[in-house]
């Protein structure tokens, strides 16, 4: 798969199902370029009922997936399920799912692995807490997420992973990544997959940024050369916002 510029919300525990509905009717209504691929992330009660309603240019994604195929574990979500349900993404990895539900590199390696094997693409979330930052650790911090989780991934297996970088300071905070910094560890990170995995696979991936992005800056952010797109929380929950963010691309 080629590098593609990619505009993803990410609605969280936001919405009841019909608000998801009529949200992503008027997120329909915008207009997306035959260029951007746009992905929404949906609570796992939103999955079925969206999948159906949405326009044929948006994908819907579910938030989390399970490491095993099927059994005893209550309240998870199978990729199974997701497949059949005719999705196409997940997202792996988020900071919010680090943190509460204490998934760690070793379980998202795994998680990834069987999300990639029934045929989804993964979205994975990488960043660092404000401590790593201040120490200025981040480079090496994010750099063990992904040797932790996803470079033992074939490099056919990486053609169908997005990776997300999430500075953790910035997400829900409203302090958004300064367009350097965002360049910067977007280039550490395709620095990596390029030792890993070569000029090709590398500089075919789409990295995104993540982390208080809005209207305002989305441009900017995108423009960056290895920015190519964004994983938008809270301005995501806003039709006309989102639409001008996915218009945001160069
Ligand atoms: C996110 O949920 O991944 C995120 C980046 O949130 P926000 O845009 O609200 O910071």
């Amino acid at each position: 798969m080629s590098r593609r510029k990619i505009a993803a919300g990410n609605w969280k525990m936001n919405t009841t199902v019909s608000e998801g509905l009529e949200l992503i009717a008027e997120l329909g209504q915008q207009n997306i370029p035959a260029d951007v691929t746009v992905i929404i992330g949906v609570p796992a009660t939103h999955l079925h009922p969206l999948q159906q309603a949405a326009a044929s240019q948006i994908h819907i994604a579910a938030q989390n997936s399970h490491h095993e195929l099927k059994g005893a574990y209550t309240g998870e979500i199978s990729v199974t399920t997701l497949k059949a349900m005719g999705l196409t993404y997940v997202i792996l990895g988020h900071s919010e799912r680090r943190e509460y539900a204490k998934e760690d590199n070793a379980l998202l390696k795994a998680k990834l692995d069987t999300a990639l094997a029934a045929g989804l693409q993964v979205i994975f979330c990488c960043g660092e807490p404000l401590s790593v930052r201040k120490a200025n650790d981040q480079n090496q911090y994010v750099q063990t997420q992904l040797s932790e989780s996803l470079l033992h991934l074939s490099a056919d297996q990486l053609a169908n992973v997005v990776v997300a970088y999430e500075p953790i300071w910035a997400i829900g905070t409203g302090e958004t990544a300064t367009p350097e910094q965002a360049q910067d560890m977007h280039a550490h990170i395709r620095a990596v997959l390029t030792k890993q995995y070569g000029q090709v696979a590398a500089q075919s991936t789409s990295i995104l940024y993540g982390g208080s992005v809005k209207p305002a800056n989305a441009k900017e952010l995108f423009g960056q050369p290895d920015v190519d797109g964004g994983l938008v929380g809270g301005a995501s929950l806003k039709a006309d916002g989102f639409g001008s963010i996915i218009n945001s691309f160069s």
